[in-house]
């Protein structure tokens, strides 16, 4: 055999590739048990929407066509729900898809994209993949007293050069869940140059406090050059079925839809989507899950004398004070999957997604023995 990795693009050369959360499935073979559990993906203990799955349900009979390539209805719904005109909207197979149109439109060799360190890691797989150069920003200390691990948006604009096209700043962020203050976030957006993009990554847009949430509508009016990205993997507990969107200017739009394989977002997707937007009952119910799990996470870990990252996304990351890949092991042979985030630069921590209280209960019995 070649060696292959020598003809990649260059910038592939140096990736090394995402590490997704271990599968349950996989985990029970290994150990020949039955009840291990999965708090490693963040994602949504409670299910998808009743309403989504009969969705997908009622359309799998008819897969022997092509999706609707444009997603008419369920864009037309995000519109609405977002106040926007249809033409803001682009969907994504997966919010990750988004991202990935992103780096395929507006970034090349010649040219770079800012994002913070312990920030999500499909930015460096975009930007890298293109050739392009990742201009990487200091993130807050440690021992930074509201924010520890949180983007530093005066680091990040630091950063910006004549070759930038692209910021990805993620808001919270994983796998910190630290989050920017909306003054913070508005100074930033008002300094940097309108010609370059702003991609504001909200995959967990919907477990913020009211408080936090930024004005989605008033950004995208006043920032030409924003786009904003959403999931269904998350709150709405759609993973499996791939399927994001963006909202932005329509210009924006209209040049990621150039890149975009034409039937990008399949068909059960589009139907369960479309449910889900109608079902907020599932989405409240799954972010008060979520606020009492994050609050039962933080009372055990000050009883355990551990340190974390004020988190309000569906995850914590928690520091266990030291090298976390042997508790991640010993953790494992409890049945339980948690993520290491070493390949973050963050090798003392564990980033445990929020489950229900008594998953929750199962992961904080099972740290407690192992540590
Ligand atoms: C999970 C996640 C996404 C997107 O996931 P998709 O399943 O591709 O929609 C995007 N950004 C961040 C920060 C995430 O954690």
């Amino acid at each position: 055999m070649n060696n292959f990795l020598k003809n990649a693009v260059p910038g592939v050369q140096l990736l090394n590739p995402y590490q997704p959360g271990k599968p349950v499935e996989e985990l029970e073979r290994e150990l020949g048990i039955s009840n291990a559990i999965k708090l490693a993906s963040n994602e949504n203990p409670l299910g998808p929407s009743k309403k989504a799955i009969e969705a997908a349900q009622s359309v799998i009979g008819n897969v022997n066509y092509y999706p609707d390539g444009a997603g008419h209805k369920l864009s037309l719904a995000l519109a609405r729900k977002h106040g926007v005109d249809q033409s803001c909207i682009t969907l994504g197979n997966g919010s990750n898809d988004i991202l990935e149109l992103v780096g395929r439109a507006f970034l090349a060799p010649c040219n770079s994209a800012v994002y913070s360190e312990y920030s999500f890691a499909v930015y460096p797989l975009v930007v890298q993949a293109v050739g392009a150069e990742a201009r990487v920003a200091k993130a807050y200390p440690s021992d930074h007293p509201d924010m520890p691990y949180g983007h530093d948006l005066n680091a990040i604009f630091e950063q910006i050069t004549t070759s930038t096209r692209v910021v990805f700043i993620a808001n919270p962020n994983n796998p910190t869940g630290t989050w920017l203050e909306l003054d913070e976030l508005n100074h930033f957006l008002s300094r940097v140059a309108d010609d370059i993009l702003i991609v504001l990554d909200e995959a967990y847009f919907e477990y913020m406090p009211e408080d936090l949430k930024p004005d989605t509508q008033k950004l995208l009016k006043q920032y030409k050059n924003l786009l904003i990205t959403r999931t269904f993997s998350k709150i709405y507990g759609l993973a499996g079925l791939r399927i994001g969107y963006s909202i932005s200017h329509p210009d924006i739009a209209d040049i990621l839809n150039r890149v975009r394989q034409p039937f990008n977002t399949n068909m059960p997707a589009q139907a369960a989507a479309l449910a889900a937007v109608d079902d907020q009952d599932h989405v409240s119910n799954s972010a008060n899950l979520n606020a009492a799990g994050l609050k039962q996470y933080a009372k055990a870990f000050a009883d355990l004398g551990l340190s974390y990252i004020p988190s309000i996304a569906n995850f914590i990351a928690v520091n266990v004070n030291k090298d976390a890949m042997p508790v991640y092991d010993a953790l494992l042979r409890e049945g339980v999957i948690v993520r290491p985030v070493a390949s973050y630069k963050m090798p003392e921590f564990l980033r445990i997604t929020v489950g229900n209280e008594q998953q929750n209960n199962r992961v904080l019995k099972a740290l407690q023995k192992v540590l």
